[in-house]
């Protein structure tokens, strides 16, 4: 019998269904699948006549791969799972039942992480349904806890234990401290979001130096002098010289999705969202598409924004409660462990690519510019960029080795 665990889940988590036929944009096409062994190894038992044809001439072992949870990969065909039907349904899912799925596949879009025993619920951003669920939904970012007692298909989810004392290289025992601080920062809209940003990057440089002095034991005084500074508005002005740079912000998304546009195949709504991106503002005019990005991000961007706060609020948010920022997990498969500044960058990259892009279709679609778009934009970017680790990381490296890897470039990018 399965031991009863806690479940705290996003109001997203539980409203999310997969609208399976009716999906633009089916998890089942245009990226690797990827399989488990165990699931792998049944597979090649499966005795049923129109499957297992597929599965021996679809699945095929990755070579060198890392661990048992990315065993094998279903090799697409046009572009297709091959084990979807003419209506769009799984075939293995109708034919053998859900728990002859991989758990890539059972799971999708749902990610979990283990906190203090608890399983933490959160969906990713590159099925536009679960972008519509969290970022349409001014509550979607609300807590529920519950017990389950069913098993629960995910193995291995990253995990984070603030009582485990042999994880010493950060403060672990304030996580739960440290998170509701910036999840209120985040949120605190006395502050222009790019002003809470800044405010977030600040305590995260603050939080590094206290851990590289080996002063964990002050980490409590700190977040709570930082809660009494916001909370009597002793930021307020303190951003007012940092300059607003759209070139810079331009030439960072185009560097990047010019990049990763040469590292092969792209999704299409990606191409379509960078195509709008640059025609939006027209990269390729005389200044470099400043003046286009102004205009479009005064005119159309942020008269939508402030109408809907809570859409790129809970992009964060679902990013931040995703990502257990800014520590990371202690353990994970493919995590692999950053210092707390480092998160922060990571999380202003991703900020600043969705920003820009999401200007540049404002500036493409004008007053149609809407809810559409943003779905659009933010799943094709998480399909494209979000999931891709090595790029991520290759984001990292090019910041690090410029020293860019600084509060006066991550106020570059995303200052509004
Ligand atoms: S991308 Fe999301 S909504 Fe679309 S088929 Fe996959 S799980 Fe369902």
């Amino acid at each position: 019998m399965a031991t009863p665990l806690t479940v705290l889940q996003s109001q997203s988590y539980t409203n999310f269904n997969c609208i399976h036929k009716d999906c633009e944009d089916n998890c089942c096409g245009g990226w690797g699948i990827v399989i488990d062994k165990r699931t792998f190894d049944t597979y090649r038992e499966c005795t049923d006549a129109e499957l297992r044809p597929i599965m021996d001439s679809n699945v095929d072992v990755i070579d060198g791969t890392p661990n048992d949870m990315a065993y094998a990969q279903i090799k697409l065909e046009h572009d297709r799972c091959p084990f979807l039907s003419e209506s769009l349904r799984c075939r293995i899912h109708e034919k053998l039942g859900e728990s002859a799925l991989s758990r890539a596949c059972s799971t999708y879009p749902r990610a979990v992480n283990l906190v203090d025993g608890v399983l933490e619920c959160s969906l990713y951003m590159s099925c536009p349904e679960a972008v519509r669920v969290v970022l349409l939904d001014p509550d979607s970012m609300a807590l529920e806890a519950s017990v389950r007692s069913q098993a629960l298909r995910f193995a291995s989810p990253p995990s984070l234990d603030t009582k485990d004392r042999k994880y010493t290289n950060k403060p672990y025992e304030h996580f739960p401290a440290v998170r509701d601080l910036v999840t209120s920062i985040l949120r605190n809209r006395n502050y222009a979001l790019w002003e809470r940003l800044l405010i977030l990057g600040f305590f995260c440089d603050h939080l590094d130096r206290v851990i590289a002095a080996n002063d964990g034991a002050s980490v409590g005084d700190m977040v709570a002098g930082y809660a009494a500074q916001i909370e009597e508005g002793l930021f307020a002005g303190a951003f007012k010289d940092v300059p607003y740079q759209p070139i810079e912000q331009i030439n960072f998304v185009t560097k990047w999705i010019d990049a990763r546009a040469a590292d092969g195949t792209l999704n299409p709504r990606f191409v379509t969202t960078c195509d709008e991106f640059k025609k939006g503002i027209d990269v390729g005019s005389i200044d470099g598409g400043a003046a286009a990005y102004v205009d479009a991000a005064t005119r159309y961007y942020e008269p939508f924004v402030d109408a809907n706060p809570h859409i790129i609020e809970n992009y964060l948010h679902n990013y931040m409660f995703k990502a257990l920022f800014p520590f990371g997990p202690q353990k994970s498969l493919y995590f692999e462990q950053k210092s707390v500044f480092t998160e922060y960058v990571l999380l202003v990259v991703h900020y600043a690519i969705v920003r820009s892009l999401l200007i540049g279709s404002a500036a493409y679609h004008r007053e149609a510019f809407g809810e559409a778009q943003v779905v659009t934009v933010v799943q094709s970017f998480s399909k494209a960029i979000e999931h891709n680790l090595p790029f991520l990381k290759r984001i990292l490296g090019f910041l690090e080795n410029r020293n860019l890897n600084s509060m006066v470039y991550m106020a570059a990018l995303t200052r509004g």
